[in-house]
């Protein structure tokens, strides 16, 4: 049964007014700012006014090690949040704002999908509140404070060559990866090699992501070190004094922006921090809000639980004090099809037709991965509730085997169609999660603060990832050193790794053993408070693909947005 496009979904929703949506929070026409129509910024006030009330269960959305298409996490969490409202149990989304790179190159728009949406998508998709623009501008003006310095004299000792902050844009522009900036005569600059990252890649955009007050944030962006001098001392935005600065272009950027679903359950959308240097996760100050204003919060981390919940639970969590009471791990018949081995998924490409064919033994012979991320929540005290995010492709037989799987493992498990159906698709869902979140919640973070950073890496590689151990490249044992004699050490890490396996090999599927994880660098965001060791190739400015998604986006006779999914 063929739905309606997205988009067309989106449109014909029955949007409520922006005060009635904050209405259903209990949040005052006081605590709103209307951005236009359809979307309002709440006032950082609403922190402290409403830490009174009582504390709504936390519930993280995470997957199965997903294939390069996405496993519907958004889709599920905005379904999850209209499912336990339609079950009589007050309940509030919080997600990332999308980049426009992605939106406009592969992976379109990240407004959920089908009857599961943030609407109006066309606004969370774009430009939003500007947030976005606002992370630009204040990483951008540092660089820029950097580059004047070593032009007015360079009084801080700044090494032109370690020079670790570059600049960034909310565009997917492989051109600007690498340039060489400062080219002209001498009033125009010292020339020096530097590049361009996405903004979701800014240091900037994870201090918004991890600030829990203004002050907060204004201290972080202090903290951000740009590059090292001669000696090899971190030089700081601080010491630029360039800190006020950002914090003053950053200050409305700070307040959590209210939209609502498809079905008019409130939705908080901030902050958009990448998912493998950064740690992928939605903001604290929108969770510190919605968690006193509804009885469910439930909030998405990217890419499997390996990467967004273990990161949720230990640099998230660990940074607002917020104690998760369930985690919904999304599975799709689909992906679990293809950790079996055996079919050939290709990142840009429609699955192949084979692997839409009935098989509960393909399901089964992938199943290995399903059983590991369940084995990570619980690692953290949490329960793990799994979602079978159902497609229209999928066979009841299929279902039943992740099913078995998941009950075999003795976790609850719902199949969900949230998407075709909306809200009442995920009742089953929404009871069991429910249910999970009355357990009382063990949640425990998998290391303390003064654990050395290589026992800290090596804790989430081998209890997480399921590696034997951790190598270290000479160049990443320098900095782990250095970091650590910096005072670094007592911040967590974010491993950046691939998110298509449990180990730092895409190619590798299932749970893989026996495997080593390669560290080739470590870098540290000192402002946003984590050290990020690097395994494998990452990308921080993508590219577009031969058919980007943009050349399918225009504007109808009438204005109207076309093609935008
Ligand atoms: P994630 O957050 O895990 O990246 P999304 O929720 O953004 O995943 O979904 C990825 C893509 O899959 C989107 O295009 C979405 O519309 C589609 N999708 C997700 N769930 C379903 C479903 N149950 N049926 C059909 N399409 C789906
Ligand atoms: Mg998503």
């Amino acid at each position: 049964m063929a739905i309606p496009s997205d988009l067309d979904i989106s449109r014909s929703a029955q949007l409520q007014p922006m005060t009635d949506v904050a209405a259903q929070l209990g949040i005052g026409e006081h605590l709103l700012e209307p951005y236009g129509r359809n979307v309002a910024k709440i006032s950082l006030d609403a922190v402290e006014e409403l830490a009174d009330r009582p504390r709504a269960r936390y519930v993280v959305v995470s997957a199965i090690t997903p294939t390069p298409l996405g496993e519907g996490k958004t889709t599920t969490t905005v379904g999850l949040g209209q499912a336990l409202n339609h079950i009589g149990k007050r309940s509030t989304v919080a997600v990332r704002q999308p980049s426009m790179g992605p939106t406009f190159g592969i992976k379109g728009g990240a407004a959920g999908g089908g009857y599961s949406q943030v609407v109006p998508m066309e606004s969370l998709n774009l430009h939003l509140t500007g947030d976005m623009h606002a992370v630009t501008a204040a990483h951008n003006l540092l660089a820029a404070m950097v580059d004047n310095h070593l032009h007015k004299g360079n009084e801080l000792g700044l090494d032109p060559h370690k020079i670790t902050w570059r600049r960034v844009l909310d565009v997917n522009d492989r051109d600007l990866r690498n340039i060489i900036s400062g080219l002209g005569g001498k009033q125009d600059g010292a020339p020096r090699q530097s590049g361009f990252d996405i903004t979701a890649a800014s240091e900037v955009m994870a201090v918004l992501a991890l600030s829990t007050s203004l002050q907060d944030l204004r201290k972080r962006l202090g903290r951000i070190v740009v590059g090292y001098t001669t000696d090899g001392d971190p030089v700081t935005a601080e010491q630029l004094k360039a800190a006020g600065a950002m914090a003053v272009i950053m200050r409305e950027a700070l307040k959590p922006n209210l939209m609502q679903t498809t079905e008019n359950t409130p939705v908080l959308v901030h902050a958009g921090p990448f998912g493998n240097i950064a740690h992928g996760n939605s903001s604290i100050v929108a969770d510190l809000v919605a968690s006193r204003c509804t009885d469910y919060l439930i909030t998405e981390a990217g890419f499997g639980a390996d990467m967004g919940a273990e990161r949720f639970f230990n640099i998230k969590c660990r940074t607002s004090g917020l104690q998760p009471d369930a985690a919904v791990l999304v599975a799709t018949v689909r992906a679990l099809k293809a950790h079996s081995g055996r079919y050939k998924v290709v990142a840009g490409k429609p699955l192949p037709p084979e692997l839409l064919a009935e098989g509960p033994e393909d399901v089964l012979a992938g199943a290995d991965n399903l059983r590991k991320q369940i084995d990570n929540i619980r690692l953290h005290g949490v329960s793990p509730v799994v979602a079978i995010n159902a497609f229209p492709t999928d066979h009841p037989s299929e279902h039943e085997a992740i099913r078995q799987v998941a009950e075999a493992e003795g976790a609850r498990v719902a199949v969900s169609n949230h998407f075709t159906e909306g809200g009442p698709g995920g009742a089953e869902l929404a009871e069991a999660v429910a249910e999970a979140a009355e357990e009382p919640s063990g949640f425990q973070v998998l290391y303390p603060d003064e654990a050395d950073l290589r026992t800290k890496i090596e804790t989430i590689a081998t209890k997480v990832y399921g590696a034997d151990g951790v190598s270290y490249a000479p160049a990443a044992a320098r900095a782990l050193d250095s970091y650590e004699a910096n005072g670094y050490g007592e911040l967590p890490v974010c491993i950046a790794k691939t998110h298509l396996s449990l180990s730092s090999d895409p190619g590798l599927l299932g749970a893989p053993t026996g495997w080593t994880l390669p560290v080739r660098e470590v870098r540290a965001s000192v402002g946003a408070g984590f050290v990020y060791p690097i395994c494998g190739d990452m990308r921080t400015m993508p590219g577009l693909g031969s058919r980007p998604a943009a050349e399918s986006i225009d504007l109808d006779d009438q204005g109207n947005i076309t093609g935008l999914s």
